[in-house]
């Protein structure tokens, strides 16, 4: 029984290193199957964009690579799932980014009466991901993503989806940032695949494959045609 059928929907996290490939698989899996792509990196920068005195607070962690408080996080997301678009199920795309937020969002989820379907873990080596991260850049009219060596627009300039000619990259996506942003991935995140193993729910991906590649696993681990 495909998870259409089953009336209960998708509740998927997918997490990994930063730069792994899992906002790019989110928004491909988004298109699919029409659930929710609730990335904290993108409710955080849009918080950031605001210039509110919290905005302020938070571009200031964003941009050394530091993580947002669990509490601004689990509030943003609890708040965020409860909205008529999440009705027919979620992806969770950079979180839980902690132990302590697994284990909230797990209390989050019972009190909600939703169960997660799997934690897709998305796997590259450290070496791949900065090439990935400092080569990356997107459209700044539908955030279509690009990169320099590995996926240019069509037409030099102008974005493949919507014709937009304004890209943007991120602040952090810096080396001194992404290195510590790996050092925080390895120390604060990683403790999760152990807890979401334990409790059966860890599907692990190869993420060096082409970006159709890595779909298609992901596909068949959910059951999507
Ligand atoms: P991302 O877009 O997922 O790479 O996230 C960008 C940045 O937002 C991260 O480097 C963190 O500083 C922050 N961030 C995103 N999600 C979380 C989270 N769940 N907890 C704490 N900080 C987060």
């Amino acid at each position: 029984m495909s998870f259409k059928d089953s009336g209960l929907g998708l509740h998927v996290v997918f997490t990994g290193a930063p730069g792994c490939g899992k906002g790019t698989q989110a928004r491909i899996l988004k298109e699919k199957v029409a659930i929710c792509h609730l990335s904290t990196g993108e409710m955080l920068r849009a918080e950031a964009a605001k210039g509110t005195p919290l905005g302020l607070e938070i571009k200031a962690l964003l941009d050394k690579g530091e993580f947002a408080t669990d509490e601004m996080i689990i509030n943003m997301v609890s708040k965020r799932i409860d909205e008529a678009d999440c009705k027919n199920g979620f992806i969770l795309d950079g979180f839980p980014r902690t132990l302590h937020q697994a284990e909230v969002l797990d209390e989050m989820l019972d009190k909600k009466g939703i169960n997660l379907d799997a934690v897709i873990e998305i796997q590259v080596p450290d070496e791949i991901i900065m090439e990935r991260i400092l080569g990356r850049y997107a459209c700044m009219n539908c955030g279509q993503g690009y990169h320099d060596k590995f996926q240019k627009p069509k037409v030099y300039g102008v974005c493949d989806v919507c014709g937009g000619t304004d890209f943007y990259r991120r602040v952090d996506d810096n080396k001194t940032t992404v290195q510590n942003r790996l050092v925080n991935y390895r120390a604060l995140t990683y403790p999760t695949i152990p807890y979401y193993e334990k409790k059966g729910l860890l599907r692990c991906v190869d993420g060096t494959g082409t970006i159709e590649a890595v779909s298609n696993k992901v596909d068949s681990i959910l059951g999507i045609k």
